[in-house]
């Protein structure tokens, strides 16, 4: 096995268990064929977009949610618009695994701790509104 291949599938592996709880949110989603695979270096990222899941966003006032390699979008528009952003996401899952919803949560409580706004001054959504502002 190369290293490349290597790092490839432990980019994939780190965040799998969330990816796959993403799978099962999204199986009504993939099922009614809404769904497309993007690459992000040597890995990528599965959107599913419309659907029952995009229903659901929709009431919540969400365009798109990343959970590991899947990322949730209210349709296939909310998605092109979103892409740059939940790719930078789907980084973060690869850098930080399984901990990462862990430290996104507890980067919103720093924000609003410092009285900032938990969303807003998350500085994992600081750095994936960067992100968009480059693409
Ligand atoms: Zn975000």
């Amino acid at each position: 096995m190369s290293t490349g291949l290597g790092r490839t599938l432990v980019r994939l592996a780190w965040p799998l268990p969330w990816t796959l709880a993403g799978l099962l949110l999204a199986l009504p989603t993939l099922l009614g064929g809404g769904w497309q695979w993007r690459r992000l270096g040597p890995t990528g990222a599965l959107f599913a977009y419309g659907g029952f899941g995009g229903w659901l966003l929709a009431r919540g006032w969400i365009g798109a949610i990343t959970i590991g390699h899947l990322v949730l979008a209210r349709d296939a528009e909310t998605m092109e618009r979103t892409l740059a952003h939940e790719l930078m996401h789907v980084r973060q899952y690869e850098r930080w695994g399984l901990l990462f919803p862990l430290l996104y949560l507890w980067a919103s409580w720093d924000a609003w701790r410092r009285g900032g706004r938990a969303y807003w001054d998350n500085r994992y959504e600081i750095e994936a509104r960067q992100a968009e502002s480059r693409s």
